[in-house]
């Protein structure tokens, strides 16, 4: 299978899975999952998709990679870290997995436009053990302790950050809250702008989606989110903030949690093949996005894939991350032609990152 198409997956915990889940993703899939037979601390236990030799054979030869550390306030039932403090260790920690991963010649971080063309220069014909490549991202702010931590971060090589996550945030509501910024929100907001870091739309509610998108001025993305006329419910975008991103030049990608692929999922009760979830949902997400912007610009992969979630609860024609390569063909079958899919699997957030990260350090 030669000619595959490079892939950018926008949205990938790796660091999560390695620090939370115990997986050393230097493993192929199936040794993972092998060694979490009978293990049932976690839903996913053994169905895991992804691994850093996976994406290496799906040509996912470069990510954006998560650090994620939410803070819950006393009385707050979401799991998480009972201080900002606590929180901020745990995406340092993760940090240092990634730096002790670039130690290990697996992977490499992409900060400036120059790292960015080297790096796809070197997936031009990559070999075997070729490095994947990531952009630094922070999912959820409530582990910024401070605008100095943010600084901090920024000097470190954080180029994209969501205000907010699950829940009511130190700085946003995201996902099932309701509200806006406030006066921290603000003052993250402005920070953001002001590093030029880019700031992910993906779980902010719609209160605090509106009021970020008034006050914010730099540039926007939302790497895994898919569209509300598929699935009725606020962790996804309606038509009118589709349109609004596409307006700003974002890219969007499309994730593979099945809740967010077809309607009515029950979590830990639907299963893929019964509510008949398949790589075809994200060509229909991909293609509405595509069909609101009338080109496309605009549409990417986000796959979200082992986001504490695994087979039990993503497309059944995914067997690994690698399959992400069958998504070219669907496309082509409906009419796309090969530079929209190049566009789609890697292109555009290529394109948005040549013009946003610049080549300071
Ligand atoms: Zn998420």
């Amino acid at each position: 299978m030669e000619n595959k198409t490079l892939i950018f997956d926008a949205h990938l915990d790796l660091a999560m899975n390695a620090l939370e889940w115990n997986r050393d993703l230097r493993w192929p899939v199936e040794e993972i999952r092998k060694s979490e037979e009978g293990m049932t601390d976690k839903p996913d236990r053994a169905k895991g998709t992804v691994s850093l030799p996976a994406m290496r054979e799906g040509h996912i030869g470069v990510c954006v990679a998560t650090q994620i550390g939410r803070y819950v306030k006393r009385g707050n039932n979401l799991p998480g870290w009972k201080s900002p403090q606590q929180a901020w260790a745990q995406t340092q920690g993760q940090l240092a997995w990634y730096k002790a991963m670039e130690e290990a010649g697996e992977m490499v971080q992409i900060r400036t436009c120059n790292d960015l063309e080297r790096h796809l220069r070197l997936w031009e014909n990559p070999l075997g053990n070729a490095p994947v490549g990531y952009i630094l991202s922070l999912e959820g702010a409530d582990s910024i302790i401070s605008m100095r931590h943010l600084e901090q971060s920024y000097n470190y090589g954080l180029r994209a950050i969501g205000p907010a996550h699950y829940g009511p945030g130190t700085y946003a509501h995201g996902t099932d809250s309701t509200g806006g910024l406030g006066i921290k929100g603000r003052e993250l907001i402005k920070e953001i702008e002001r590093l030029g870091i880019i700031l992910d739309a993906t779980h902010l509610c719609d209160e605090s989606f509106r009021e970020t998108m008034d006050l914010y001025h730099g540039p926007v993305w939302a790497s895994h989110n898919n569209c509300r006329v598929f699935v009725p419910h606020n962790r996804q975008f309606s038509d009118e903030q589709i349109t609004e991103l596409i307006n700003r030049d974002a890219v969007i990608g499309i994730a593979l949690d099945a809740w967010m692929m077809v309607p009515d999922w029950i979590r830990g009760k639907s299963d893929p093949k019964s509510m008949d979830v398949t790589l075809k949902q994200m060509i229909n997400n991909i293609d509405h996005i595509c069909q609101l912007a009338g080109n496309s610009l605009h549409a990417g992969i986000g796959s979200d894939l082992d986001g504490a979630f695994g087979k039990e609860q993503c497309p059944y024609d995914l067997e690994t991350i690698a399959d992400l390569q069958k998504v070219p063909d669907l496309l082509y079958e409906i009419g796309y032609t090969q530079s929209d899919i190049q566009n789609i699997m890697s292109g555009n957030w290529i394109r948005f990152l040549k013009n946003n990260l610049g080549n300071q350090l």
